[in-house]
């Protein structure tokens, strides 16, 4: 109940930033894309809203926004937690050591990041690369709820703890969500570590490679 009461002030405010007064009925929020209100814009407008947004405290701390980049639409997004120093410095997701673990992660798949939507759950650096406040994460998710509609992914790899709770609304452990295939309105989630938590822990690329496996099954299913 707390976490839907939650949800719904964060849609509420959504509405009010976008400038709606009032709306005629509390919406149906089942998952957290319900969260976009669905008014019509571009990626560009997205981008530009974020790049100016002061929604949470992150705006004052921040050089500038990383909203995300690749194709779109786009049959493969990925989820990561927040920009960290060098995206933050140079506006782009996931570069420095662990954008270069992601770029071997999806080469070892066959893929190329030129083929990806890559973004984060927060668009802003949290100082020090803390983990992102609840606070935060909930005052930014309806912008990445708009940019799943506006990608139009049909498969997700939700990168880390963070992203994996944002995607599927839960409080359980990435342990427990990793090694199966999660829906998010019918489209397949899978859920992996971020590879900035790899680097750290090498003893977990093995289990981060059974998930790209179980993430490129699932993609080639869909073909
Ligand atoms: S983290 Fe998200 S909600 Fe917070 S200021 Fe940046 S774009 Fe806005």
């Amino acid at each position: 109940m707390r976490d839907a009461l939650r949800l719904l002030r964060s849609y509420l405010e959504y509405l009010n930033l976008l400038g709606v007064e009032s709306v005629p009925s509390y919406p149906e929020i089942r998952n957290f894309l319900d969260l976009d209100p669905g008014i019509p814009g571009t990626m560009e407008d997205l981008i530009r809203e974020i790049q100016r947004c002061h929604r949470c405290a992150l705006h004052r701390t921040r050089t500038q926004a990383v909203p995300g980049e690749g194709p779109h639409p786009c049959s493969i997004l990925l989820v990561g937690e927040a920009p960290g120093r060098e995206e933050d410095l140079e506006g782009r997701p996931f570069v420095g050591r662990a954008g270069e673990l992601l770029t071997r992660m999806l080469s070892a798949i066959g893929l190329s990041r030129r083929e990806v939507y890559i973004t984060n759950v927060v668009k802003c650096r949290p100082p020090g690369n803390r983990t992102p406040e609840k606070e935060e994460i909930e005052a930014c998710r309806p912008y990445l709820a708009r940019q799943i509609k506006l990608v139009k992914p049909r498969i997700i790899l939700g990168l880390g703890s963070v992203a994996a709770r944002s995607l599927l609304l839960t409080e359980e452990p990435l342990s427990r969500l990793r090694g199966r295939v999660h829906y998010l309105e019918g489209i397949p989630v899978i859920l992996t570590y971020h590879p900035a938590y790899l680097l750290r822990n090498p003893a977990a690329k093995r289990l981060a490679w059974e998930d790209l496996q179980l993430f490129k099954k699932t993609l080639d299913g869909m073909a």
